[in-house]
């Protein structure tokens, strides 16, 4: 049997981790098993769909590298595989359901219906929701309801007696008394709409769906999807929810742990690799150590059975440090092409990068590329060497456990090693040993003497390594850099 399983998103919203996750497994399992990945769109509920949400789900697919076998743009042999394109699949199914018994016409006016749930509220009914008003309808009464105008919506007969059990890969079984599912919930709307539920059965099953992955918070709609099954008479597939997404405090991922959007991680300068092995490591491993997976490893090696039952943690330290890792594994070449628009954006570089802007660059790339956990790390960590503005805050060149004292000795003397080393064509490693020797002969750390240099150089106490600083900015400058803040230091103490 070939695997097909499906990414079924409902263009309401960004592409979040939580839901890329969701595509990720699936698309990951339906390669180790030589089966079929589908893009389903499920745009059904009008009110929420956005353009914008539809074109970030393409675009965060194309930047992962996820490919659909089919789906939208691509097409298959189950098509169309956008929702609101097979309302009329959804309406014959309803109206079979119907003609079998087994889903009834509702002409309960929106009135009516308020009234009841104001009574159960008030009268504080062990029984909540729709009151089966419609079920038993005489012939004579639907015909007088459409004569009158009324459009029907269909509803499912949930049964009143006996429960529906389901089987989940990760969970077991998971039952629940049938008159605990909602009663007799709307399957087509009076507009001809499909509710979630009836579209997304029908499609999974016309489909060929064979495994369904999706958020856990699903599993409530599971015993009524299978009661739908069995009305159809037709087979439903496995089921396998996943865990959730958390923060670091157990909370269900959201916008106060911070970015949750892949678009925003996108543009801050988070690889697309990076995102793609740090995201299936939220609730998935191979063997419980390994970390490092590139897209084509997890095609191969992504199973089921390895999902973690319970919730996975989201780090954004840890995607960070991943990130860092896979930018080091750029070649230089590459970095150059990843920081360009960033430089760009910031307007240190040109739109047409100028052949002196591109030796910059090459020059910027390795010292950048040990630095940056993200990409757009490279505007605050070159800055120094773009536009020139001295810092005039003391109290930044002064390092822990310094004062304004020592931090102008040391700052004297040690620029003067370094300066003078440079202009001797010293090696760095020799300079630092003296600059090392200077601190032991002061008593004080050595970044007492690297800070103020630093700032004096960059105007920020993180940089690049300075030796690097140095070489981008040219000696000339740096020596004007560093009078230039000695006076600043000459003049009050
Ligand atoms: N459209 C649903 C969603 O946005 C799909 C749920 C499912 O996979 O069945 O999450
Ligand atoms: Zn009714």
């Amino acid at each position: 049997m070939e695997v097909r399983v499906r990414y079924a998103p409902s263009p309401t919203g960004l592409q979040h981790i939580g839901g890329v996750r969701t595509a990720l497994y699936n698309y990951f399992f339906a390669r180790s098993q030589g089966g079929k990945f589908i893009l389903r769109i499920e745009d059904t509920d009008r009110e929420r769909y956005s353009d914008e949400s539809l074109q970030d789900l393409y675009d965060t697919l194309e930047w992962l590298g996820i490919k659909w076998d089919e789906g939208p743009v691509v097409g298959g042999p189950c098509g169309p595989y956008i929702q609101s394109e097979r309302l009329e699949l959804y309406q014959k199914y309803a109206r079979q359901l119907v003609e079998d018994g087994k889903a009834y016409y509702c002409y309960c006016t929106p009135e009516r219906l308020e009234r009841l749930r104001e009574e159960q509220a008030a009268s504080k009914s062990r029984y909540q929701g729709y009151d089966r008003h419609c079920e038993h309808l005489s012939e004579e009464e639907r015909r007088a309801a459409e004569a009158a105008g009324i459009k029907p919506v269909i509803r499912l007969k949930v049964p009143t007696e006996g429960s529906t059990t389901f089987h989940d890969v990760l969970m077991g079984d998971i039952t629940r008394k049938n008159r605990d599912v909602s009663p007799d919930p709307v399957l087509l709307k009076s507009d001809g709409y499909p509710t979630y539920h009836l579209a997304n059965v029908i499609d999974d099953h016309l489909m060929g769906i064979t495994h369904i992955m999706r958020a856990q918070e699903w599993i409530p709609s599971g015993p009524l999807h299978i009661l739908l099954y069995q009305a159809f008479g037709w087979e439903p597939p496995v089921y396998c929810h996943l865990p959730m997404v958390c923060g670091k405090d157990g909370q269900k991922l959201s916008k106060r742990h911070g970015d949750t959007a892949v678009r925003d991680f996108r543009a801050k300068g988070y690889l697309p690799e990076a995102i793609l092995n740090y995201v299936t490591l939220v609730g998935w491993s191979l063997d419980g150590n390994r970390e490092f997976f590139t897209r084509q490893e997890l095609e191969k090696c992504f199973v089921l059975e390895n999902i973690h039952v319970s919730s996975g943690t989201f780090d954004y330290k840890k995607l960070d440090w991943f990130n860092g890792q896979y930018i080091r594994m750029k070649s230089d070449d590459e970095i150059v092409e990843l920081i360009t628009p960033y430089l760009q954006k910031a307007g240190y570089i040109s739109q047409d990068v100028t052949p002196e802007e591109r030796r910059t660059l090459a020059l910027l790339a390795p010292p950048l590329k040990e630095r940056m956990k993200v990409l757009s790390d490279a505007v605050p960590l070159s800055a120094f060497l773009f536009h020139d503005e001295p810092c005039t805050d003391k109290a930044q060149y002064i390092a822990k456990g310094m004062d304004e004292k020592t931090t102008k000795e040391a700052f004297l003397h040690g620029s003067d090693i370094l300066i003078e080393g440079e202009k001797a064509g010293k090696d760095f490693s020799a300079l630092e040993e003296e600059i090392r020797a200077l601190a032991d002969q002061m008593g004080i750390k050595v970044n007492g003497i690297f800070q103020p240099i630093r700032v004096a150089i960059t105007n920020s106490t993180v940089s690049l390594p300075l030796h690097d600083s140095i070489a981008l900015l040219g000696l000339e400058e740096t020596v004007r850099r560093i009078d230039r803040a000695k006076a600043l230091f000459d003049q009050e103490v």
